[in-house]
């Protein structure tokens, strides 16, 4: 019937919250869900594992009904930011643990517990007990576990929050290597929006239980379906305003004397909106066409950039542009100019 790899129609009630969530998510994505602290993500990660029963819904597994399934069946693998690695085993018998459960022969168990070491550069620490690793080997030893019983799903619940950014890059771009090497399916959970967009094919942004908005990661930063999700992923100005559709152009008012002409930018009816709008989407040369006044408020020189804050009025707007401009100063009236082509408007709710 459906033909998603993993298809998702999940409700759960709480007494004081409620989870619905539906999404599909095709085989061998990588997949985060973001969201503030108690939306819901580890709640849905819990029921795809089958840790918690749905009070409604179903949950389909490359073609598998795994609603009724018990979790050790549903070939869905974990990864906890704790870890949660069996310290009286060494790292080989962790990774191996999956293994035996399953009743797999020796000699394979012996080959599979090799070839995952050597994925997750091991081999040195195969011997050792987990109290001697230090937090980044104990994250590798939690994949390499989670992945030897070769689950269709890897789970994984803000695996590096323990780490120091350093090390957290690290184990990034491995884990995205191994699991494009491995071709599994990754649902991942995380607070990092830099690490969603920068890892993730895909990401949902969720709010009180809910599915607000899923797509690529430009999509979601480019076009944000609401206020709300514009302002979770990365920095965003959004600015109230009146639009007004007229033939050819588009005007934007703002702050009653500020008026934006610009090319009739269809798919907007006349009304009030918010004026979306990345910091780094400003420029102050290079643009032909219409520009807003704005007087800098606040200049800090970030090696790279600048980063400024101006004010439209009595709006604040936050601005990020490069180091060619000279002679800026707080105090001074500028004329910020907007790409058409990176204008949003989102409608005031
Ligand atoms: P965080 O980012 O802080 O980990 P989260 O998005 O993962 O948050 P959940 O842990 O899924 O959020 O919790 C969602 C809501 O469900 C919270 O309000 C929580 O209190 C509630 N909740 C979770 N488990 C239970 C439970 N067993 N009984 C009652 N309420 C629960």
């Amino acid at each position: 019937m459906n033909e998603s790899f993993l298809v998702i129609q999940l409700s759960k009630l709480y007494p004081e919250f409620k989870l619905q969530v539906e999404l599909e998510i095709e085989k061998g994505e990588f997949f985060s869900l973001i969201g503030p602290s108690g939306c819901g993500k580890t709640t849905l990660l819990r029921l795809i594992a089958g840790l918690e029963s749905p009070d409604r819904g179903f949950l389909y597994l490359n073609g598998r009904n795994l609603t009724a399934v018990p979790p050790a069946n549903r070939r869905v693998g974990l990864v906890f930011q704790d870890y949660a690695l069996f310290p009286h085993l060494t790292v080989a018998e962790n990774v191996e643990y999956g293994l035996q459960v399953q009743q797999i022969p020796s000699s394979k168990r012996k080959e599979r517990v090799r070839e995952l070491l050597s994925v997750f550069q091991l081999e040195a620490l195969a011997s050792r007990q987990t109290q001697q690793l230090s937090g980044g080997e104990r994250q590798r030893v939690a994949f390499a576990r989670a992945l030897a019983p070769e689950p269709l799903l890897l789970l994984m619940d803000e695996p590096f929050s323990a780490l120091d950014y350093g090390l957290r890059q690290k184990l990034q771009k491995d884990l995205g290597r191994i699991q494009k090497h491995l071709g599994f399916t990754v649902i991942f959970v995380t607070h990092q929006q830099e690490e969603a967009l920068s890892l993730s094919d895909r990401l949902a942004v969720m709010q009180e239980g809910r599915v607000l908005q899923f797509g690529t990661p430009q999509e979601i930063y480019e076009k944000p379906f609401n206020s709300f999700v514009a302002e979770f992923l990365g920095d965003a100005n959004l600015i109230p305003c009146h639009l007004e559709q007229l033939g050819e152009k588009t005007c934007i008012d703002i702050n009653e004397h500020d008026r934006l002409e610009l090319p009739a930018l269809p798919g907007y009816p006349s009304g009030n909106y918010f004026l979306m709008v990345r910091p780094e989407d400003f420029q102050l040369k290079g643009l032909k066409g219409p520009a807003l006044k704005a007087r800098i408020t606040v200049l800090e020189y970030l090696g790279f950039s600048y980063r400024m804050e101006a004010s439209i009025g009595q709006y604040r707007i936050k601005v990020l542009i490069g180091k060619e401009i000279a002679d800026l100063k707080v105090g001074l009236e500028i004329a910020v100019r907007i790409n058409p082509q990176k204008i949003r408007f989102i409608p005031q709710e």
